[in-house]
């Protein structure tokens, strides 16, 4: 296990956010209204969003209720967000904080690329540059413009520093299976579609696909959005960053978002007693399983 003491920075990352003032601040917004009113709409970002949000109403239809496909919507959502998103997008892939071995480190990717994210090389890069540019103009859902754009209406545009975000995935971009995941991520969410409807006809896909889906998304968004916003500083970061309880119930963890920027490197986001952390306790068993090497976490 190895101790962190004091913030580090993202695979990849050359430059360290500078100390903001006054000035650069209100340099860097304007910079920022101008790149982003540049930047083209990504349509079919706005489709699939659009759809992402009216499907689930399937679910008030009664005929499509039963209690086997809620427990299938439960059990998938923390299989994509749990393990997939929270523990194999962001601490695994994005930070480097565990080592697994590959099956199991694709297996994470796997159920990531499940969450309807997008693909794990554009969730791992635009999280990077978050990192590195927190509440900057380069912050690709910079806290600074609003609750809605840090929360989804940044991905509604093309990022103005492409380039940038290759740049940052470069230790991950040439992969095989994450270049797979990354070209395929939603056939894969068809494909599961179908096999949901196999088993257990429409009640599974509109609760396991549709409903599972919308509460995952805006679960994982709200640590961009509420957790730059609203909650308690445990550490004084130059950021807007906060620690919020229920973002952290419902992502199992990830609301510890304070903590998280404190300490970027560290798989353990939950540092005081009354600080959930799922997601930290699946890679401390891992670990003790011997299957979770090169953990890096800060002593609470
Ligand atoms: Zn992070
Ligand atoms: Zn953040």
């Amino acid at each position: 296990m190895t101790l962190l003491t004091q913030s580090d920075y993202p695979i990849g990352a050359t430059a360290q956010p500078s100390e903001p003032d006054a000035n650069h601040e209100a340099q860097s917004i304007v910079e920022n209204n101008l790149e982003l009113e540049a930047q083209p709409i990504r349509w079919p970002v706005v489709v699939s969003t659009v759809l992402l949000h009216v499907a689930p109403l399937l679910a008030l239809n009664p005929a499509w209720f039963s209690w086997n496909a809620i427990g299938v919507a439960v059990f998938l959502y923390w299989i994509t967000i749990g393990l997939g998103i929270s523990m194999g997008f962001h601490r695994m892939a994005a930070h480097r904080s565990f080592t697994v071995p590959k099956p199991i480190e694709y297996f994470l990717v796997m159920c990531g690329t499940l969450a309807g994210q997008g693909s794990v090389l554009g969730w791992v890069g635009y999280h990077r540059m978050h990192h590195l540019y927190t509440d900057e103009s380069k912050d690709p859902h910079d806290s600074n413009r609003g609750f809605w754009w840090s929360h989804l209406s940044w991905f509604m545009h093309d990022v103005p520093d492409e380039a940038e975000r290759l740049r940052l995935t470069k230790d991950i971009a040439n992969d095989r299976f994450y270049q797979f995941c990354h070209k395929y991520h939603t056939p894969l969410q068809v494909a599961l579609g179908l096999v949901l409807y196999a088993w257990g006809g429409m009640p599974f896909v509109v609760w396991g696909i549709f409903v599972r889906l919308i509460v995952g998304f805006h679960s994982t968004f709200c640590v961009n959005s509420i957790c730059h916003m609203f909650g308690y500083r445990s550490h004084n970061t130059k950021d807007t960053s906060t620690n919020n309880w229920w973002v952290a119930l419902l992502t199992f963890g990830e609301g510890w978002h304070n903590n998280h920027h404190a300490v970027q490197s560290s798989a353990r986001f939950g540092w005081n007693w009354w600080e959930l952390d799922m997601v930290w306790m699946t890679i401390s068993l891992l670990e003790k399983l011997g299957l979770a090497t090169k953990v890096k976490t800060k002593r609470s």
